[in-house]
């Protein structure tokens, strides 16, 4: 069993796959060449914005949305500490401080009232996460962002797909940023990221950054760096943008199917307990894409070795809070950050991807309540 397979997709769409490749081979136009193009006037549209800019990785994408918007030395962003390494790295890597709140308990997104409480007049942008495919609280931390006159960056780098009330993870805030890494909700074969944006003046923007700051050749009002998605890359994300509403569709049925069952079966969701097994408690009004299926244990260590012996792989999104990361160490923590601490020793991910069939996953289910019963 696969904890994410890539092969039956391939299987099933290697026909128009091979057919991008080689035409991308024959024109020769390896650089920006017209699938980039193509592609991200279908990306924009497939999330309902006006401009879609695509890049070299989801990390790019998150470094060229904070450059458009000028974020840089001693500025503050503001970001969740249980996420993965590049949210926090970017800032860092600007000389902006990344500043650290807390997640909610049950969406394990930032929670709104703790933004609230570590703005400052040095606060440059808010950067929450849609961790595990489900979309943060675009209402709230939008109402606070625009009460303080500044814009929302979001790292949608696991839900592209996802929606919350109609409206599509990446078109949420100023810049939705996303990655094309090949076990991300929407992957390549490859890196690859890319930014969408309603302003013009953002995308033209990001279209200079990606591009060494260059707004025609060799002339460079600002500073940029090369990060431009592959032609080659960009066939092979238009060949599987085809199957993508698709597996949309059969991941969250997927998904919904997983925290089914386990309730039936007497587990609870993050939003009726804190100890026990756990499963995620998605809202009505949004769609998770389960980037990951991750769960809550009370003994993580033994339910991995268990399912491990049961042929069943597993992973831990993420076992250190970046607070606590060496690289991160220097900068103030400025609040409890509990919650993440408690949740980065209990999460656990379960295999999920679109092809996952009943079978398996009745049998992931089996393993795993007779490990925790
Ligand atoms: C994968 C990921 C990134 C980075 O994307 P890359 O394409 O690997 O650079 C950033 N943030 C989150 C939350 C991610 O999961």
């Amino acid at each position: 069993m696969k904890f994410i397979d890539l092969k039956t997709q391939y299987e099933r769409l290697s026909g128009p796959i091979h057919a991008g490749i080689q035409q991308v081979l024959e024109h020769g136009q390896f650089i920006m060449g017209p699938e980039v193009a193509e592609l991200e006037q279908r990306l924009a549209s497939f999330v309902g914005v006006e401009h879609c800019v695509t890049l070299s990785s989801g990390t790019d994408a998150l470094l060229a949305a904070m450059m458009a918007l000028g974020v840089g030395a001693g500025d503050e962003v503001i970001t969740s500490p249980f996420t993965f390494v590049a949210t926090a790295e970017t800032i860092a890597l600007l000389g902006a401080v990344p500043v650290f709140v807390d997640i909610d308990s049950v969406s394990y997104n930032i929670a709104p009232e703790q933004v609230a409480a570590v703005l400052t007049k040095r606060t440059k942008a808010i950067m929450p996460v849609s961790l595990y495919g489900q979309c943060f609280a675009v209402d709230d931390i939008g109402q606070i962002a625009q009460e303080a006159g500044i814009p929302v960056i979001e790292d949608g780098a696991q839900s592209f797909g996802a929606s919350i009330r109609g409206r599509r993870s990446c078109g949420l805030s100023e810049i939705g940023c996303t990655s094309f890494f090949p076990s991300k909700p929407f992957g390549g074969y490859g890196d690859g990221g890319a930014c969408f944006t309603d302003h013009a003046a953002l995308a033209s923007a990001l279209r200079q950054v990606r591009n060494h700051g260059q707004d025609r050749r060799y002339h460079h009002p600002r500073l940029g760096f090369n990060g431009r998605l592959d032609t080659l890359q960009a066939a092979i994300l238009l060949a599987k943008l085809e199957a993508f509403e698709q597996e949309v569709e059969q991941r969250t049925a997927i998904g919904q199917r997983y925290t089914k069952q386990f309730v039936a079966r007497g587990a609870a969701t993050t939003q009726d307990a804190e100890q026990g097994l756990l499963v995620p408690y998605v809202p009505d009004d949004q769609r998770s894409v389960y980037a990951q299926y991750t769960i809550q244990v009370d003994d993580r260590d033994a339910l991995i070795a268990a399912l491990d012996r049961d042929g069943i792989p597993t992973a831990v999104h993420y076992p250190v809070p970046l607070n606590e990361q060496p690289a991160f160490a220097h900068y103030p923590v400025r609040q409890s950050l509990e919650v993440s601490q408690r949740v980065s020793r209990r999460v656990v991910s379960l295999p999920m991807h679109p092809y996952l069939c009943e079978q398996d996953q009745d049998y992931i289910i089996d393993r795993v309540l007779m490990a925790c019963g």
